[in-house]
């Protein structure tokens, strides 16, 4: 067949890279000059950093791990890292994730957590029904202590919002129940891991977190034209046409916002859907220091009180991979997330910088590099009517001929590695339909 794919991230050149093998002749369209998208990494003389806050390659999934893992030229090509992560609570570093690390807070900040907890437990066993918004649902599984001493002003930090105006739904599988003994465990001071999928991560040791797109391009055996935003997309007869060329298949990657202007067929309440589905923005910090000594071994931190500034989370980026600052300097990314309000300037990042110092990440006359990338789709807005807005849209495209996967263009809350295995389980309806012929609506799990 002959596939067009809409979108040059990870989603989609992973998915042509797997149909290209198969004999399909697949034509990958990017709007930007680079493949990538939010996997994308940036030089400054001799700094790389990541665009879009910091990235790191692990994965459940063996198979999805092993793939990403090749496409950087596997063990030889990555840097391996124990994970090593904190909470900047006041003047404390506890362990993440909070309930693991609970017995690093002060006393009463111990008792307050552990009573709010056991009585949430309490409720629980005893059929309190799980909240459908968020700001209720932290109460309802952590209890007040957590919810006030991090999970709400961490939360409020990065959504930007009241959180019962956000859904629950969507923590489920994030957010793993710590098993009780754990939190006491901890709370009486004896330590434990928590998410242990992640307790090991790796990272290209050249290039940055885009050296895994590049490993997905390179010897892909698919076109691939940058440059080129598409702006218009019809289905005719059996097949599609995109900007005046026939295709068997259209997939698409591209964040949905941006790609429903350009696709005729589209029902108008599918794009009145489309329309109302909100990114969260994110304004990435890009620090290199000067050192005297090394950095402390640490992988990345969240920072969750306002008098912290208003970076949620930083990365200690030149710990992923030596190469990623020369020598005798560091690196780290500082995220901020937005709703298009933010226009950042010299001035605002001068006062991120000074509230990284008094918050004891960095010393700011250290900084000799500060720059910034501010990238419109980051995160999803998942308000109370996200759910079924975003099922009557995907239940449309599954229907329709059209196929549509990808962070955005799913709008999923995946992580690269996740987008990799969707473009596997579209690879194998796509073999499917080439072996048929016949057209049946997309089922991903
Ligand atoms: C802060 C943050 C931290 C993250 N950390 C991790 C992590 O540690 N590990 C991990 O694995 N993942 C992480 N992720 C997730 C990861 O970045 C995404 O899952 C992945 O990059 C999404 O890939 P995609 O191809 O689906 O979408 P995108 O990367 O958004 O790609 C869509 C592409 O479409 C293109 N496009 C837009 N409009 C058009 C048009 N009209 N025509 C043609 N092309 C167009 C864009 O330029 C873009 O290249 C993180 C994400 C964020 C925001």
């Amino acid at each position: 067949m002959k596939i067009a794919i809409l979108g040059g991230g990870i989603s989609g050149v992973a998915l042509a890279r797997l149909c290209a093998a198969d004999g399909h002749r697949v034509v990958v369209l990017e709007k930007a000059e680079r493949p990538g998208g939010l996997c994308k990494s940036r030089r400054y003389g001799e700094f790389t950093f990541d665009e879009a806050g910091g990235h790191i390659l692990f994965s459940k999934d063996k198979r999805v791990l092993d793939w990403q893992l090749q496409r950087c030229g596997g063990e030889a090509g990555t840097v391996r890292t124990v994970r090593n992560t904190k909470i900047r609570w006041h003047d404390r570093w506890v362990p993440y994730p909070f309930e693991n690390g609970v017995g690093h807070l002060s006393k009463a900040a111990i008792v307050d957590c552990m009573a709010g907890y056991v009585e949430a437990y309490v409720g629980r066993r005893t059929g309190a029904p799980c909240p459908a918004n968020f700001g209720d649902w932290i109460q309802w599984r952590m209890g007040s202590g957590f919810a006030r001493h991090f999970m709400v002003p961490y939360n409020e930090k990065i959504w930007k919002c009241d959180l019962r105006t956000m859904a629950s739904d969507w923590v489920a599988g994030r957010v793993p129940e710590a098993p009780i003994e754990d939190i006491l465990r901890s709370a009486v001071g004896l330590d434990t891991e928590g998410y242990t999928h992640q307790s090991v991560f790796w990272f290209p040791k050249h290039g940055g977190f885009e050296a895994m797109v590049r490993g997905t391009v390179d010897g892909g055996g698919f076109e691939l034209q940058t440059g080129v935003a598409v702006r218009r997309v019809e289905q005719r007869g059996d097949g599609f046409v995109v900007d005046g060329t026939a295709f068997d298949l259209v997939v698409n990657t591209v964040p949905l916002p941006q790609i429903e202007p350009t696709i005729a067929d589209l029902p108008d309440e599918v794009r009145g859907d489309i329309r109302a589905l909100r990114p969260i923005s994110l304004v990435n910090l890009m620090l290199g220091v000067k050192l005297d000594e090394p950095l402390p071994p640490l992988s990345w931190a969240y920072l969750p009180f306002p008098e912290q500034g208003p970076v949620n989370r930083v990365t200690w980026f030149s710990n992923y991979s030596p190469h990623n600052a020369p020598a005798g300097h560091g690196s780290f990314l500082a995220e901020v997330t937005h709703r298009g309000e933010l226009r950042p300037d010299a001035a605002w990042l001068g006062d991120v910088v000074g509230a990284l110092d008094r918050a004891g990440i960095l010393r700011r006359e250290q900084v000799v590099l500060a720059e910034w990338c501010d990238n419109e789709f980051a995160y999803i807005d998942q308000n109370l009517a996200f759910a079924a807005r975003i099922g009557r849209v995907r239940r449309w495209f599954d229907q329709s001929g059209y196929l549509t996967f990808g962070r955005f263009g799913r709008y999923e809350y995946h992580n690269s590695d996740q987008c990799v295995g969707r473009a596997m389980q579209v690879h194998e309806h796509i073999r499917t339909l080439a072996r048929t012929g016949t057209r049946v609506p997309l089922q991903l799990d």
